[in-house]
């Protein structure tokens, strides 16, 4: 491992005053191990060195130059990948992540390296700092020095090949302190450790060099050499030219003395010392050797400090998918009524996206051919429909335009509706002077000539008696037939040839239409209509034609086609009901470009009239729930960039360690997808179960008011599809801003706390 910096300059603006040097050209060159500490006073700009070496901070000029790869040519992500590699951090507020165990808190950096963390690695790693027991551990349930011990563990199991400190020991005692100094010094032996402190003595008594700076300048750069020191005799050496040692064992001879009252001649007071305590203290200060060795200091030649080998090779920092999403999770616990409100906001907006489009998308001939196939209506009526009807978007007929023949074949074709047309004369209806001259109510669907080949050919059949024979003959329904039963108008024996309707007509025959009469009852009335009703009906309330009320002799219509949907198959149904709308489409077009006489055959029956009033009612509402999804929408977006940010607040410090442990900052984004990604996907959820339940109440309350079944909102894949892009997109959106800054962030700004 070669590590270099040069010409390293970095200045802070202050926002009064002078801007600061913190480095002020600072070039060095480092050993491959040894413990180098930094020493300086306070604000002489160590921990902005150490910062700017450790690829936490930014220099303004020179570089750092690792296994020949100099930091100028880094690109993207490698300095971040060159803490993961290399380096270890040890901070003096230990910088551990509270929500972390101990054990997870070091398997996290292992898992950076891409490699496996398991429990052998982690026990041998506790075993080293004496932590072993801990692993469970959270860190508020730890001591300072015990933090801390955890800290190098967590520098020491990424096997860095350079360990940063800096002012390790700044939080503890002295005696803890010391462990500490011991623990470096022992990890100096096989690898590079850089230690800042502001204490001389522990850094002349542990280090290997000592690099002095004042104001971002190196004031002093010393190395120590040790050299023998002479020996007097066997066993008896003499260090400097005043201490005298004597080894361990050794008894002295004449000789010796003689040669140490040579030494204390000089009539100076000497201690003979045999505690151990006082030993090591004269041994730290006089700097002896544990071998006896004389140590000193010496200034240091950067061009001839022993650099060792390495290429440059990096591990792109990989954050395990669990972790990220644990601390997501973690912080949306921060601030929960902001969490709720968003999540109110957002689903309101959303479930209003997921309502209007699936009202948007609902489909007029899907909705038409259910009802019908649903409802069993197995029969159609086609009328005219002309341009008023269409451009104005209201179904008005022109009732005086007959049907040819041709026509009635052409629907025929289109639609594949076995279906009969109707050319003779309308009689009218009563002898009412009123109705004399009436022309049959444009709202009648289906009036044809009453004949027994056209009954053979539908399928009606008389229950009771027949066809009209005299004037004042009546064919009711047997609908109508049923209401006089039901109404006590009328007994099952005394209809046919007896009962007379409106003091005119003599009721003749009782005709099964196979028309759905549940339906036309329950429209009428909840109960069956009183005598009065039906006699109204006969008369003016024609609305369902014979096939709910019946007829005289002779009676036909001009202007419609009838027939029978094939109800058994809905395919079927399907096309017949797609053959009117593209007749109607194609028609409206040619309105649109001025082609005034175009007409279009209109399917009609009930269930047709209600569906598209329907439609035509969801296209408006479908319009104004948009607007209001996209305001609401809107607010939720700025709460949910509101939220993020406060949560990326709160959690800056845990980033910044993961940076300083090696995390990218695409690491660190993952922690904020994952939050927003929990976010957003209750928010789909809540959105989607919301759009259903609202179709199904909107269904509900269409059917009970309508007495079809009709199946009016059915949320498809383009709803569900656009409430997923929405959610996804403003999360995106609201999220993507505040974290893209943090990700860019250099990891000093995130560590310090503010
Ligand atoms: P040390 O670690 O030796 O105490 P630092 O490296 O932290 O010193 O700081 C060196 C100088 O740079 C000091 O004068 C300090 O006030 C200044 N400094 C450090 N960080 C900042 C900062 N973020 N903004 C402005 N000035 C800073
Ligand atoms: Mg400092």
């Amino acid at each position: 491992m070669r590590l270099e910096v040069k010409n390293l300059v970095k200045t802070y603006p202050l926002k009064r005053g002078e801007p600061v040097k913190a480095l002020n050209g600072i070039s060095l060159r480092f050993p491959e191990k040894g413990l180098v500490f930094i020493l300086g006073k306070s604000g002489s700009g160590k921990s902005t060195l150490l910062n700017v070496m450790g690829g936490l901070d930014k220099a303004d000029e020179g570089e750092i130059i690792i296994n020949g790869k100099s930091s100028k040519d880094f690109s993207g992500s490698e300095m971040d990948s060159y803490r993961n590699t290399y380096l270890g951090f040890i901070f003096q507020e230990y910088n551990i992540l509270n929500d972390f165990s101990v054990k997870e808190n070091i398997a996290l950096a292992i898992e950076l390296q891409h490699r496996k963390a398991d429990d052998a690695i982690i026990k041998n790693i506790l075993e080293e700092v004496d932590l072993v027991g801990y692993e469970r551990r959270k860190p508020n349930e730890l001591s300072g020095g015990q933090k801390q011990r955890v800290a190098i563990a967590r520098a020491l199991v990424k096997e860095p090949q350079v360990l940063f400190a800096d002012e390790p020991t700044g939080a503890l005692d002295s005696n803890t302190g010391k462990q500490v100094f011991e623990t470096l010094k022992k990890l100096s032996q096989t690898r590079l450790v850089i230690v800042v402190s502001h204490d001389r003595e522990f850094a002349e008594y542990f280090g290997d060099r000592v690099i002095e700076l004042k104001d971002g300048v190196i004031i002093s750069d010393i190395i120590k050499t040790e050299e023998k020191a002479p020996e007097l005799s066997e066993g008896l050496t003499l260090v400097g030219d005043s201490l005298i040692r004597i080894e361990k064992g050794h008894k002295l001879t004449n000789a010796d003395i003689e040669k140490i009252n040579g030494i204390i001649e000089g009539g100076e007071e000497a201690y003979v010392s045999v505690d151990p305590k006082v030993n090591k203290a004269i041994a730290a200060s006089a700097m002896i050797a544990e071998n006896g060795n004389r140590q000193r200091f010496s200034k240091t030649d950067n061009e001839a400090v022993d650099q060792g080998e390495g290429d440059w090779k990096v591990i792109k920092s990989k954050f395990p998918f669990r972790a990220a999403f644990r601390m997501g999770a973690k912080s949306l616990r921060v601030k929960p009524f902001r969490l709720v409100m968003t999540i109110i906001l957002s689903t309101i907006a959303f479930t209003l996206f997921g309502v209007a489009s699936t009202m948007a998308t609902t489909d007029l001939q899907s909705m038409v051919t259910s009802s019908v196939f649903d409802n069993k209506v197995d029969t159609a009526f086609y009328k005219k429909t002309n341009q008023a009807g269409i451009l104005s978007g209201l179904f008005s007929t022109d009732s005086n335009a007959p049907l040819s023949n041709e026509e009635v074949q052409k629907i025929r074709n289109d639609s594949g509706i076995d279906l009969r047309g109707e050319e003779k004369k309308r009689v009218a209806f009563a002898n009412n002077a009123s109705y004399s001259n009436t022309v049959y109510d444009p709202n009648v669907y289906g009036l044809v000539k009453a004949d027994q080949d056209y009954f053979n050919s539908v399928g009606f059949t008389f229950t009771l008696g027949g066809m009209p024979v005299n004037d004042n003959d009546i064919v009711i329904t047997k609908y109508i037939y049923e209401s006089l039963l039901d109404s006590g108008v009328a007994t099952e024996a005394d209809i046919i040839g007896k009962k007379s309707l409106d003091n005119a007509y003599t009721i003749c025959g009782v005709l099964d239409t196979k028309y759905d009469i549940q339906s036309i009852k329950a429209k009428v009335t909840d109960k069956a209509p009183t005598a009065t009703q039906i006699i109204s009906m006969l008369n003016n309330d024609r609305q369902f034609s014979f096939h709910s009320v019946g007829f005289v002799k002779n009676e036909v219509t001009p202007h419609a086609v009838i027939g029978k949907m094939p109800v058994g198959n809905y395919f079927g149904v399907s096309k017949a009901v797609a053959a009117y709308i593209n007749s109607y489409k194609q028609v409206k077009s040619r309105l649109e470009n001025g082609d005034s006489s175009a007409y279009y055959m209109k399917l009609c029956n009930s269930i047709v009239t209600e569906c598209e009033t329907i439609d035509m009612l969801f296209g408006v509402l479908s319009g104004v729930f948009t607007g209001f999804g996209v305001a609401t929408a809107f607010f939720a977006a700025l709460l949910f960039y509101n939220f993020i940010s406060i949560s990326i607040n709160n959690k800056r410090r845990e980033i910044g360690i993961l940076r300083a442990v090696g995390a990218r900052g695409w690491d660190v984004f993952k922690i904020y997808l994952s939050e927003a990604g929990i976010i957003t996907a209750i928010n789909i959820l809540l959105a989607l179960t919301f759009t259903f339940l609202i179709s199904f109440a909107v269904n509900n309350a269409v059917r009970s008011g309508l007495a079809f079944s009709i199946t009016v909102l059915m949320p498809g894949i383009i709803p569900i599809a656009l409430i997923f892009g929405v959610a996804i997109g403003s999360a995106f959106i609201s999220s993507f801003l505040p974290t893209f800054r943090l990700a860019h962030q250099k990891p000093v700004d995130a560590i310090r706390e503010k």
